[in-house]
């Protein structure tokens, strides 16, 4: 019996959200008593005997470039084989993208029992009972995983990453790549940008912003804070800002220690995708605006206004 736990990466560097999944997936394998590894598909640039700091004792690595582009049917296959060829019994995901589009495909490969979006340790004193958020984390599902293979997935920014003292031995595994049914042929990049589903901050503006001219507003405050962009669907819809910064239901989810609302009413579907933010901040001019019922901390008045001088603010410390 051991614990693997996926290591998600992208441009050469470990994902935040693979960190708190190597934490995790320690901490479960101390609760059983049995040995943590991490699995990378690809090469990185970061040291990987350092991940040992993180409670793990080896990385197995499948050390072949075709996996640097995520194909989540390669991915999957390859991950299966790797579960086979080193005997773990519980295999540890990041509910992040790759973790949605994988973590199911590599359960239903070796019949596992899954459990997508993880929000707590499994209690494995009855059995493998795992906590996770359900209908857009209004709520919480216990679930048990019978089957004698078990796949996690885990909510990001629900684990705290913790590093101690410690490195990992490097084990390489001999995976080939299977034919892809696709083929990535361009990778566009948006530079410059923190992605949105790492983001620590994220400064979110709604249809009271008025307009696209308005945004540098979003972005002055964002530079200090080093925070991502995001924007209400109606706003991405009427292409004021690309579709890639909408976050809810029909968005991108997102999980950041702060995320501040501006001229966002607050409806369901926005929530939905922004509630398990540690900390909200919401700026709106209406009081009875739904959004300030979710809030921590709330300020009524025009945006237009209390941004500049926030922003100057938050300049000087
Ligand atoms: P509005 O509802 O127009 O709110 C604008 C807010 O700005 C108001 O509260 C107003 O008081 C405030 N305001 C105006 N001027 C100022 C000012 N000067 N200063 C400060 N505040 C000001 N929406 C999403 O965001 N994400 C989704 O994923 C999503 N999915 C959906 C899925 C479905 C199936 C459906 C039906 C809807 C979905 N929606 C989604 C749309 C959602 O229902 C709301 O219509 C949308 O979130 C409203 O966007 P908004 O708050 O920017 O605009």
């Amino acid at each position: 019996m051991s614990v693997l736990i996926f290591i998600d990466h992208a441009d050469g560097h470990i994902k935040k959200a693979s960190l708190e999944a190597l934490t995790y997936g320690a901490a479960v394998a101390k609760q059983l008593g049995v040995p943590a590894a991490g699995l990378l598909l690809g090469t990185v640039q970061d040291d990987l005997a350092a991940l040992g700091k993180y409670g793990i004792s080896t990385i197995h690595q499948a050390n072949n470039e075709a996996f640097n582009h995520l194909d989540a049917q390669v991915y999957s296959k390859a991950i299966a084989e790797a579960v086979t060829t080193t005997g773990a019994t519980v295999l540890v995901f990041s509910h992040n993208q790759t973790g949605k589009a994988v973590a199911p495909r590599v359960a239903a490969r070796l019949k596992a029992g899954v459990v997508t979006g993880a929000v707590a340790l499994p209690d494995t004193a009855s059995g493998f009972v795992v906590k996770k958020s359900v209908f857009s984390a209004k709520a919480f599902a216990k679930v048990n995983i019978t089957s004698a293979i078990k796949v996690v997935s885990l909510n990001p920014n629900s684990f705290k990453i913790e590093a101690g003292e410690g490195t990992a031995t490097i084990n390489q595994l001999a995976i080939t790549p299977a034919a892809g049914a696709v083929k990535v042929t361009a990778v566009n990049k948006v530079s410059g940008e923190v992605p949105l589903t790492e983001a620590e901050v994220i400064v979110s503006g709604g249809r009271g912003l008025k307009g696209p001219e308005n945004w540098g507003l979003l972005e002055d405050l964002a530079r200090p804070l080093h925070a991502a962009l995001a924007c209400s669907r109606p706003v991405a819809d009427s292409h004021w800002r690309p579709h890639h910064e909408h976050v809810g239901q029909t968005g991108v989810q997102v999980a950041p220690n702060l995320y501040i609302a501006v001229g966002i009413s607050g409806a369901i579907q926005h929530l939905a995708g922004v509630n398990r933010s540690k900390v909200i901040v919401v700026i709106n001019k209406d009081p009875e605006a739904p959004f300030f019922k979710a809030a921590d901390y709330g300020i009524v008045g025009d945006a237009f206004e209390i941004l500049p001088k926030l922003t100057e603010e938050i300049k000087k410390i």
